[in-house]
């Protein structure tokens, strides 16, 4: 027989974000119970987001970056309604990528002036909704602004038009590079110019410029750099627009650790090299309203995934946890959404938060499918049927993200705390 120091195989878990304690022993979500927030929503599976969490979130950004800076929200990473409603509180814009995403801004209460629209293939249904109540479109191609104008035109409304460029570079390190190259996104950076004048000539309310270069980077030098090259190119395109920009928005991809080993991003590093660029901008960026746009840095780590353990086995001397959650709540935990090589994202035993790992053990969702992974060989307390997991980090691309019509399981709670 093998030592069993040789026999361990497990696997690291993620980091545990900040602001998580324990009552009881057991987790505690913005200073209630995993068990009690089940019983107020009435079942697992639930994702629980914390008010808290994201107040203090935002605090940090503001804290950390120039003032002049705007903050935008982008509803995509979490539509839930009473966190979009708590958002609009805390952010000065929103973005989104859907006349579905409109309906759900207009819903919670969010003047529609604050809110862009990007997103590539907005059929003419979503323009109209767009440009009726006054929502800025991101133009992704000459098509789609030629549809923009006659819809305005056929309204008697002046469509509010920024462009939204397909940069030559992109955002190094990022986990989904959106810039750079041939994309589905935007409009390659040499025929903007020409385009915006068109646009400005044929009576759209002229707005600027989108870039955006991609997402989950959590290397301040990359973001830095980047950050450089959209003021570089913002004021080069404006130069030859010949208008200065009323506003730009920079993008985003602020990244946040789901891994073992990920650091999470310098946000004071950020924030300090933007500073010093401000200080000295083009004369034609020197009146633009400047902002960034953020999903997951805003909302992934305000929310849990708790599921409830409902089978415990062995097979072939491995540890089974079985719960009634999985991959068609967080497909992006289960590690088949965009990820090559699958990793643990940040899981516990939520019932026996304060306790020491006591076992090896695979936490796996109840669908009949070997993709339905949440945690693999993970060191953990030991754990019963009945008591819960969670997942962690399940705050942005989890709910609404996830196919959760697959094999008939329907979506999970979510509840606001
Ligand atoms: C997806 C997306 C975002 C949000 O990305 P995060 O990684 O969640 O910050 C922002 N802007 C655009 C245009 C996007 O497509």
């Amino acid at each position: 027989m093998k030592p069993a120091r040789e026999k361990r195989s497990d696997k690291p878990l993620g980091p545990i974000p900040a602001g998580f304690t324990a009552i009881d022993g057991e987790l505690a979500i913005g200073g209630r119970k995993a068990s009690d927030l089940v019983a107020q929503a009435g079942r697992t599976p639930l994702f629980v987001y914390s008010r808290a969490r994201l107040d203090a979130r935002v605090a940090e950004l503001r804290a950390a970056m120039p003032q002049r800076l705007a903050l935008h929200y982008a509803v995509k990473a979490n539509p839930y309604g009473p966190v979009l409603s708590h958002m609009a509180g805390l952010v000065d814009g929103f973005d989104i990528a859907s006349g579905g995403e409109l309906e759900m801004v207009r819903h919670a209460g969010i003047d529609p002036a604050l809110v862009s629209f990007a997103g590539p293939g907005k059929r003419d249904a979503e323009l109209e909704a767009a440009i009726a109540a006054g929502v800025t479109l991101n133009c992704e191609s000459e098509g789609e602004a030629a549809r923009a104008l006659a819809i305005g035109e056929r309204l008697g409304k002046a469509p509010r038009i920024a462009i939204r460029v397909n940069p030559s570079f992109e955002l190094r390190g990022s986990g989904m590079k959106m810039g750079g190259g041939a994309k589905p996104f935007g409009i390659d950076q040499d025929r903007v110019p020409a385009l915006a004048k068109h646009m400005i000539e044929a009576g759209a309310e002229w707005r600027g410029l989108h870039i955006f270069t991609g997402s989950q980077a959590l290397d301040a030098d990359a973001i830095i750099e980047t950050q450089g090259n959209v003021l570089d190119l913002a004021s080069q395109l404006a130069e030859e627009i010949g208008m200065a920009l009323p506003k730009l928005n920079m993008g985003g991809g602020f990244g946040i650790p789901y891994f073992h080993g990920d650091e999470p991003l310098d946000l004071a590093r950020v924030g300090e090299a933007l500073e010093a660029r401000f200080a000295n901008l083009p004369e034609n960026l020197s009146e633009t309203a400047l902002c960034i746009e953020l999903g997951r840095y805003l909302v992934g780590e305000a929310g849990v995934y708790l599921t409830r353990i409902v089978d415990r086995k062995v097979s072939h001397g491995e540890t089974y946890l079985i719960t009634d959650g999985g991959l068609h709540h967080q497909l992006a935990a289960s590690g088949n959404f965009g990820t090559v090589v699958r990793r643990n994202y940040p899981v516990a035993i939520a019932s026996h938060f304060a306790a020491d790992p006591a076992e090896e053990a695979n936490v796996v969702g109840c669908l009949c499918t070997p993709l339905d992974r949440l945690a693999d060989k993970a060191l953990l307390p030991k754990a019963e049927v009945g008591d819960l997991v969670a997942v962690f980090c399940a705050g942005a691309y989890g709910a609404s993200a996830s196919p959760s019509a697959f094999l008939g399981q329907g979506p999970a709670a979510e509840i606001l705390v």
